[in-house]
């Protein structure tokens, strides 16, 4: 490990520690364990073992391309960012500073997503920037303020895991998502701790569980109304607890009590032994702990699904106490610091609201500007992408492949096509970047410097380890070429510790508050927890211990009632379709789908069926099948398994064109955090031509 750079992976939110080591060919360096960092402890996915295959130049991206009679050709780096910058400004010009649009990627440093919310502010002045981290974990994000009146995924370090007495996973599959956080789960098992995982498919880590609840995709909130149902009537909540360190708890307890058990099994089809079982097991630990992900809060009401699951923890006492509590497993690499630090549309710096006067006019004052020139909240994600070719007609976008990651995907698609100027920043040359009029190729993680913030809220370095290839710039070089012609040229600093010291400041009293980190604190401190306020803090591993985040320091409980997903099956879409992530493949593939080794273990899409729902359709094992929805149809092999409901069927979403899972997605929004509803629509399964 001597000679090798301490870094960190470049996909997901675990954000694992590894070692990379210059190598000769192609591949320019080699992956190698580092048993120090303590969330991994050395080891590694495949995907996170395979990263390197995508720094050889055949794999990526060396050259800008612009677009010219309609074919992308290579161009100078200055033909390219002059072509951006007069799209931009003329846009700008023509139809007013809205008119241009940001979006930016869960996947960028928090200096490149700090960087880029302060190039839509301050030099397009647009109001027009989400970023894909909207689709991640916006839902647990707007649970978590509303109960504890902050956002951090974890309140706790992984290590905490293991000590629970019983952990209820809701909607998560680590064991393919983020196999080296499995160990937490085994380690809660050896130490006699109970494990309830509730999915509608019979995943990897459903087979790891004590129980395993299988509720129909978009119940998952009945069914915890029915768990806090059976808590109250049994007389288990805490009620010095409740009292104490929380406020609404009288409205929570009616809502809950109008959700009779049975009720709940019929929705959920939950048989009512196995909730009993649920409570029982829950209940009968010492501590408790809730982790949600995607499958709770990828719904029209993730939010409200969220604030049931937290609900559920505040009546049991559950909350603000150590090994105890609620958190949310994020799911891209910087899906926490990405949504900290400006690349939201409501949100400045420090995960400060863009609304607020005095939030404003502090970073403002960091910036030079006066806080009037900023401006106001945008649209959400999806919203943002609705819009383009209407009220958007430019759009410069960092890191994100929505051709194949956004819901109702075939019409993101075209309202892509629509716009009158498109430039995309990426290693690759993603799905969304063959659409784009000019596509820059930017450095990759081995390649830079710089600081991603992981599930629990630590801050980590990941380190330059190789030069990029000639040919290729860094986002933060980019938007300072683009400041400089667009006529702002102060302000955008290349050096990424520069960038952070910046940030430093911006986020000083905001409830992300990172004044006290700096690279050689992250470095000596294998990572440091938010909030940290001043250099000689120690971080915050555990948060709520003593007061909650809200102005009278208690939770808050929401009260929420059941709904229906947004689309039920009906007689011509009769089942429900989920969809999720395989072992071998991440988020939209624009990456893994470049690395031989991923691609043998996961080749393609498939759609998983019940072989009792097989039979009925007459459909075999390796069977090609279209999935239709009222947004679309794929052709994808079938595949039988009976560890998924007979009333569902499931498919990958890494895959494009004919494969894409998100052409049915259903673009119906959450009301508080806009989430779209990847996680239940209605679809039917036929023979394909
Ligand atoms: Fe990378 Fe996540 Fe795999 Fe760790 S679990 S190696 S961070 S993809």
């Amino acid at each position: 490990m001597s000679d090798a750079t301490e870094t960190h992976c470049p996909y997901c939110a675990l954000q694992c520690g590894m070692g990379l080591r210059p190598a000769d060919g192609p591949v320019p360096v080699t992956v190698v364990e580092r048993p120090a960092f303590p969330v991994n402890q050395g080891a590694l996915c495949g995907k996170g073992a395979s990263a390197a295959a995508v720094l050889a130049p055949g794999a990526r991206l060396t050259s800008p391309l612009v677009r010219v009679d309609g074919e992308l050709r290579p161009a100078s780096w200055p033909q390219a960012l002059d072509r951006i910058a007069a799209g931009l400004a003329g846009t700008a010009e023509r139809y007013g500073r809205d008119a241009v649009g940001v979006f930016g990627g869960g996947g960028l440093t928090n200096e490149k997503a700090y960087a880029l919310g302060k190039f839509a502010r301050v030099v397009l002045g647009t109001s027009a920037i989400d970023y894909n981290g909207r689709f991640c974990m916006s839902s647990a994000a707007a649970g978590g303020i509303r109960a504890f009146g902050v956002d951090r995924g974890l309140p706790f370090p992984v290590a905490d895991i293991p000590r629970a007495g019983c952990v209820i996973l809701v909607g998560g599959n680590p064991a393919e998502t983020m196999p080296p956080f499995v160990r937490y789960l085994r380690e809660l098992k050896e130490n006699g701790g109970r494990l309830i995982v509730v999915d509608p498919r019979r995943t990897r880590t459903a087979e790891l569980a004590d129980l395993h609840l299988a509720p129909r995709p978009g119940t998952d909130l009945a069914l915890a109304l029915g768990m806090l149902h059976l808590v109250v009537a049994d007389g288990r909540t805490d009620e010095e607890f409740i009292a104490q360190r929380t406020t609404g708890w009288p409205e929570t307890r009616d809502a809950a009590m109008a959700h009779w058990p049975e009720h709940v099994e019929a929705v959920t089809g939950v048989p009512l032994p196995q909730l009993r079982e649920a409570v029982r097991l829950f209940c009968g630990a010492p501590t408790g702990m809730v982790l949600t992900a995607r499958g709770p809060e990828q719904q029209a009401k993730g939010t409200d699904t969220v604030s049931a699951w937290i609900n559920l923890c505040l009546a049991t006492g559950n909350a603000g106490r150590p090994y105890a509590g609620y958190g949310c497993l994020t799911g891209q690499g910087n899906g926490q610091g990405g949504r900290e630090h400006g690349q939201k549309a409501d949100q400045l710096p420090g995960y400060r609201k863009l609304d607020d006067p005095a939030a404003r006019a502090h970073v403002a004052a960091v910036w030079g500007v006066d806080p009037d020139s900023l401006p106001g909240p945008g649209r959400s994600a999806y919203e943002l992408l609705e819009s383009l070719g209407g009220e958007v007609r430019a759009l410069l976008l960092m890191g994100s492949n929505p051709v194949v990651s956004a819901p109702s995907s075939t019409r993101i698609a075209e309202r892509l096509g629509s716009l009158d100027f498109l430039a995309v920043s990426d290693v690759v040359l993603s799905e969304t970047a063959e659409l784009a009029d000019v596509v820059l190729p930017v450095t990759q993680w081995a390649e830079e410097t710089g600081t991603m913030t992981n599930l629990e809220g630590r801050v980590v370095l990941r380190r330059k380890a190789v030069d990029p290839p000639e040919g290729v710039r860094s986002d933060l070089e980019v938007l300072r070429a683009l400041a400089e012609r667009l006529g702002r040229p102060e302000g955008f600093p290349t050096e990424p510790e520069e960038v952070f010291e910046e940030l430093r400041r911006a986020s000083a009293g905001g409830a992300a508050d990172y004044a006290g980190i700096s690279y050689p604190r992250i470095a000596a401190e294998d990572g440091v927890f938010w909030p940290c306020p001043e250099p000689d803090h120690p971080g915050t591993p555990r948060l709520f211990l003593d007061r909650f985040a809200t102005p009278d320091g208690r939770a808050r409980f929401t009260a929420v009632q059941h709904r229906p997903a947004a689309e039920e099956p009906d007689t011509d879409y009769p089942l429900r379709l989920t969809t999720g992530r395989v072992l071998a493949q991440y988020q939209s593939g624009a990456q893994t789908r470049r690395v031989e080794a991923l691609n043998q273990a996961a080749p393609g899409a498939f759609v998983e069926l019940h072989p009792v729902l097989a039979e009925r359709l007459g459909v075999r094992e390796g069977d090609r099948v279209a999935v239709v929805s009222r947004r679309g149809r794929t052709v994808t092999p079938a595949r039988l398994t009976a560890a998924i409901r007979p009333d569902t069927v499931f498919m990958p979403f890494h895959w494009p064109g004919e494969a894409n899972a998100n052409r049915h997605t259903n673009p119906a929004l959450d009301p508080v955090s806009r989430m779209p509803e990847f996680k239940a629509c209605a679809v039917r399964v036929e023979a394909a031509d």
